[in-house]
């Protein structure tokens, strides 16, 4: 039997070359997937003698290893991507405000199952939507995640600043239903966030930080992410983005802080007296940033981090790269560091870090019995691995999402060598091609930059 179809079955005894256990790769060793979830992992004669009712599949030249996580994205904004390139940051006022009230429930259903799907192509099992204010954008990702069968933790944004009293009430209350709603859902757990501290007042960064903390989710907020809203919040409040949270006791936990890039030594012993967790997003500052998060130091400082895109481009394998690299531009070179982390801390920060960050610990990150199958099947028999001398280290900077041969969420195998097995991504992407160009179109997108051609044209006066 060819293995795409060994790994239909819905009990599985899987046998692996090596199996990603505490970022190491570890050879003979087999795990068992029941109902979803890893019911067993361990020496593989051991994991056979136990489970004689499964036959085991052998997977030579393959590495089984846990999904990505992806601590901070905005599905409903694929639509928009390259449309960023080049621009000066707070994109979000120019570029994805305007096209997010411009989409139709359509358009928002196809921009979240897009996005999905390249998520889970890029390896990421998990995804943190970073928060949608429509009712429709909510369901839309529900829709998607549904289909796409990619594991979401979805947020509610909750504002009152520049909202009558009445729909603050509605606000707070929807985002109780919101919580109640996916509080037992398989593949969906619910959040809250607000988009920035600005965008609410004092109260509502406490209670909907407090209400988080009860509830057990994740408070998503982008913080400290850009000089100009570092600024701005210091003239209308006289702190800086995560200074306001932390005076509206609106900081714990709870937090789970996306960029984190301007941040002082006092901020950094904020976040870590409180037990905050950081969205690393290297790619996010490569591509607008005014700086890049000091990652290596915020872990040693005991800060729970994960790993985001920020919608940049899906693909688990560059982010780690990514996350590394920045690491050793910024921090590593001034100081002789070599190492900056190894690539155990990149494939960590990726994997049970982000878990944990994204509040699903005891859900998803690792390959572990009790957790879900939440897991990738990547092919190690290509020209970049060989020879292999540290494949741990080498999944970071010489591994790419082309090597990824199946996807599997909650031990349902969603991908097969890129492709999903039951629904039609191709017709999907169609779609999207005819309706994007309108509702781009459409929206009152303010773009500073120009097209690649379009610069050069400038600079060739062509
Ligand atoms: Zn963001």
């Amino acid at each position: 039997m060819d293995t795409l179809h060994s790994l239909k079955a819905s009990s599985l005894l899987l046998q692996p070359q090596f199996t990603l256990i505490n970022e190491t790769p570890q050879p003979n060793m087999a795990v068992v997937i029941r109902d979803g979830r890893f019911t067993d992992v361990g020496p593989a004669e051991a994991v056979a003698l136990r489970n004689p009712d499964l036959t085991a599949i052998e997977l030579p030249q393959r590495l089984l290893m846990p999904g990505f996580i992806d601590t901070h994205n905005h599905l409903t904004q694929s639509y928009g991507k390259a449309l960023a390139f080049g621009e000066p940051s707070e994109i979000f006022k120019r570029i994805w405000v305007p096209l997010e009230q411009h989409l139709t429930e359509e358009d928002l259903m196809l921009s979240a199952q897009l996005a999905s799907f390249e998520a889970l192509r890029g390896g990421f099992t998990t995804v943190c939507d970073a928060g949608t204010r429509s009712s429709a954008g909510l369901q839309a990702i529900d829709e998607a995640v549904s289909t796409v069968g990619i594991r979401c933790v979805l947020a509610q944004i909750c504002h009152d600043l520049g909202q009558t009293p009445e729909q603050v009430r509605h606000t707070e209350s929807q985002a109780q239903q919101h919580l109640s709603r996916y509080a037992s859902h398989t593949l969906i757990h619910p959040s809250l966030a607000i988009a920035i501290p600005e965008a609410a007042s004092d109260g509502m960064l406490h209670h909907v930080a407090h209400q988080c903390r009860e509830a057990g989710v994740p408070f998503q907020v982008h913080v400290n992410e850009h000089m100009a809203s570092v600024e701005r919040s210091l003239v209308a409040r006289g702190r800086r983005p995560l200074e306001v949270l932390h005076h509206a006791d609106a900081l714990g936990p709870e937090l789970l802080a996306a960029h984190m890039t301007l941040v002082t030594p006092s901020e950094l012993s904020l976040l870590s007296h409180h037990g905050a967790a950081v969205s690393y997003n290297p790619v996010a500052s490569s591509w607008k940033g005014n700086a890049v998060a000091p990652a290596l130091q915020m872990h040693v400082m005991g800060i729970r981090l994960g790993l985001g895109t920020d919608g940049t481009r899906s693909d688990g394998f560059r982010l780690i790269d990514a996350a590394e690299t920045a690491q050793r531009f910024t921090l590593g070179m001034a100081v002789g560091d070599f190492s900056v982390g190894a690539g155990w801390t990149w494939l960590a920060m990726a994997s049970a870090w982000g878990a944990d960050a994204a509040h699903l610990s005891n859900v998803t990150g690792r390959i572990a019995t009790g957790l879900a199958a939440d897991c990738l099947l990547i092919d190690i028999d290509v020209p970049e691995l060989t020879p292999s001398w540290d494949l741990g280290w080498e999944l970071v900077r010489l591994a790419h999402s082309r090597q990824i041969e199946a996807v599997m969420v909650q031990g349902q195998l969603r991908l097969w060598q890129g492709w999903p097995l039951d629904w039609d991504a191709r017709a999907m992407m169609a779609r999207v091609r005819k309706r994007a160009e309108a509702a781009v179109r459409a929206a009152p997108i303010q773009r500073i930059h120009s097209t690649s051609a379009q610069a050069r044209s400038k600079v060739f006066k062509l």
